[in-house]
C-alpha cells in the first residue's frame, strides 16, 4: 500500500472523484485482469526478468558479427560455453553512457519545454483525469532533423550509434534497470497521484509498477518519457542511423533498407501523430509504470523492434524496384488502416458516437462500470466500422506491417522474423488481457459486445 499521497497539481491531473488510494490484487487476480494463474504469472515475469536482458545481447551480437544467424550462435555457445557468451557482452562505455545521457537530455527538453495542446486522457480507475501536454509531432520532427542536420554538416556521425551498439544496450538494460528501482521506490514514498498501490509482492510491484501516471515535478510524465519520446522516437532514430552506417560502409543504401526503414519511419510518424490517442490505451492507462512497460520501452523497442533494419546494415540485398514498390505499398497499406482503427475508437469516444463511421451513424452499446470509488460511470462502445470486423482487428495490419518491414531481409535467417513472431504472442496475449479486463468492467455490457462482435482477433477464425 502506498504509504504518502503526493500533492496533485491541476495542471498535471484533475481528481474525478477524490477517493483514496488503490490497492492492486496480485497478478493472477479477476481484478488485476490477468489471464493466468498466479504461479505461472510469477513464473513468467522472474522468466522475462531473468532472459530478457541477455537476449537483447545475444540479438544484438549475432545480427551484428554472426550475419544474423541463429545457428551459427549456437555453434559458438557449444564451443566456448557460458564463459564465451560473458565476454562477447560489451561493458558500457562512456562514450555509449554519454550518447545516452545526451539523446535522454534532448527528448526530455524537447517534452517540457515545447508549446503544445491541452490534452485530457481517460478517467483512471481511482477516478483521476491525467492531464497532457501534446508536442509529440514537434518534438518528433525537430529530433529527426537535427539528428540527420548534424550528420550533413559533419558535426556528428551516427554511424558511431552502430559502431558501440553493443555498449548502448548493455548501458540501457543497466541504466534502465536502476531506473525501475527508482519507480519502485518512488510508487512507495511519493506517489504522484492516488492511482499507485502495491500488491504486497516485491517482485510483482517491481515487475508491474506501482503507479499509472508518475511525474517528476508538475508536469513532466514519466510515462510519456520513457514509452514515446525515449522509446518510439529511438525507434526513428535507430533507422535513419542503420541507413547511414550502411552508406557509409557501401556508399549507396540498398533498396531492401530503404523499404524496411521508410515503413518503420511511416509507422513511428502515425504514432507521434496519433500519440494524444495512445495515452487512451492499454500501455498508458491500465499498465503501470514497472519493469514490464518502462524497461521494454526503453531498452526492448530501440533493440528488438529495430532489429530487422539492424541486420539488413551488412546485408545490402537489392529487391528489384517491383518487389520494392509491392512490399512498401503493402506495409504502407496495413499502417493505414492500423491507424484508421485506433482512429475510428478515437473520434467515437471523443465525439460521444456523434460522427460518421464509414459514412454513416456508427452502432453502439452504452457500457456501464463502477470506479474503485462506487461511482457509476458509462463508456460508449463502437460496434460498426473496424470495431465490428473483430474486438481487436487493429493487432492483424499491426503485425502484417511489421511483417513487411522485415520481409526485405528474405529468407536467408530466422531471427530477423523474431519480432513479428514476438509482437505476435504479445498481440494474442495483450487481446486476451484486455477482454478479461474489459469483461471484469463492464460485466454485461462486455458480453452484450461479444455477442454482437464474436472473435477476439480474426474473423471466421479467432
Ligand atoms: P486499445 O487500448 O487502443 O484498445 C483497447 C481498449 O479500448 C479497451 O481496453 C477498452 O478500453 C476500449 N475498447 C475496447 N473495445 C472498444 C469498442 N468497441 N469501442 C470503444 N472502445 C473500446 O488497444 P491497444 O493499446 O492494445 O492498441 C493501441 C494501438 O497500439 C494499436 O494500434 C495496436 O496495434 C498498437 N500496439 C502496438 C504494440 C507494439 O508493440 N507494436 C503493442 C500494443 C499495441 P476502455 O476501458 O476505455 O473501454
Amino acid at each position: 500500500m502506498a504509504k504518502k499521497q503526493a500533492g496533485k497539481s491541476k495542471d498535471s491531473t484533475v481528481n474525478d472523484s477524490g477517493s483514496g488510494n488503490e490497492t492492486k490484487k496480485p497478478a493472477g487476480s479477476k481484478e488485476d485482469g490477468s489471464i493466468h494463474s498466479p504461479v505461472v504469472a510469477y513464473a513468467s515475469m522472474l522468466g522475462l526478468l531473468s532472459s530478457c536482458p541477455p537476449f537483447v545481447i545475444f540479438l544484438w551480437y549475432t545480427m551484428v558479427h554472426l550475419d544474423g544467424s541463429a545457428s551459427q550462435f549456437w555453434d559458438f555457445c557449444k564451443q566456448q560455453g557460458l564463459q564465451g557468451f560473458l565476454r562477447i557482452c560489451p561493458k558500457p562505455t562512456l562514450i555509449a553512457w554519454e550518447l545516452i545521457a545526451s539523446y535522454a537530455a534532448f527528448e526530455a527538453a524537447l517534452q517540457l519545454l515545447l508549446p503544445g495542446e491541452r490534452v485530457i486522457g481517460p478517467v483512471s480507475p481511482a477516478g483521476n483525469i491525467p492531464v497532457y501536454k501534446a508536442n509529440g509531432v514537434a518534438a518528433y520532427f525537430i529530433t529527426l532533423t537535427t539528428y540527420i542536420a548534424i550528420w550533413w554538416f559533419g558535426l556528428f556521425n551516427p554511424a558511431i550509434v552502430y559502431d558501440h551498439l553493443g555498449e548502448i544496450f548493455s548501458a540501457l538494460i543497466i541504466g534502465s534497470f536502476i531506473f525501475c528501482i527508482f519507480l519502485y521506490i518512488k510508487g512507495h514514498v511519493a506517489p504522484s497521484s492516488t492511482d499507485s498501490g502495491s500488491s504486497g509482492d516485491a517482485i510483482i510491484d517491481f515487475y508491474w509498477g506501482m503507479e499509472l501516471y508518475p511525474r517528476i515535478g508538475k508536469s513532466f510524465d514519466i510515462k510519456v518519457f520513457t514509452n514515446c519520446r525515449f522509446g518510439m522516437m529511438s525507434w526513428a532514430v535507430l533507422a535513419v542511423t542503420y541507413c547511414i552506417k550502411q552508406y557509409e560502409e557501401y556508399g549507396r543504401v540498398a533498396d531492401s533498407m530503404l523499404v524496411s526503414s521508410i515503413l518503420m519511419l511511416v509507422y513511428v510518424t502515425k504514432f507521434f501523430l496519433w500519440e494524444s490517442g495512445y495515452w487512451n490505451t492499454m500501455d498508458i492507462a491500465h499498465d503501470r509504470a514497472g519493469f514490464y512497460i518502462c524497461w521494454g520501452c526503453l531498452v526492448w523497442v530501440p533493440s528488438v523492434y529495430t532489429s530487422p533494419a539492424m541486420y539488413l546494415v551488412r546485408h545490402p540485398i537489392s529487391l528489384g524496384l517491383e518487389l520494392s514498390l509491392g512490399i512498401l505499398i503493402a506495409g504502407i497499406v496495413c499502417i493505414f488502416i492500423n491507424y484508421d482503427c485506433d482512429r475510428q475508437r478515437q473520434l467515437f469516444r471523443k465525439t460521444n458516437g456523434n460522427c460518421l463511421i464509414w459514412g454513416r451513424p456508427p452502432s453502439k452499446i452504452e457500457a456501464w462500470y463502477e470506479t474503485k470509488s462506487g461511482e457509476k460511470k458509462s463508456n460508449l462502445l463502437l460496434t460498426s466500422g473496424w470495431w465490428s470486423v473483430s474486438r481487436h482487428f487493429h493487432y492483424v495490419p499491426e503485425i502484417l506491417a511489421a511483417f513487411f518491414w522485415t520481409l526485405p531481409g528474405l529468407f536467408n535467417h530466422f531471427l530477423p522474423y523474431f519480432y513479428v513472431i514476438f509482437l505476435t504472442i504479445l498481440l494474442f496475449d495483450r487481446a486476451q488481457r484486455d477482454d478479461q479486463r474489459c469483461r471484469a468492467k463492464y460485466g454485461k455490457y462486455w458480453d452484450m459486445y461479444c455477442k454482437q462482435v464474436k472473435y477476439n482477433i480474426i474473423p471466421g477464425v479467432y
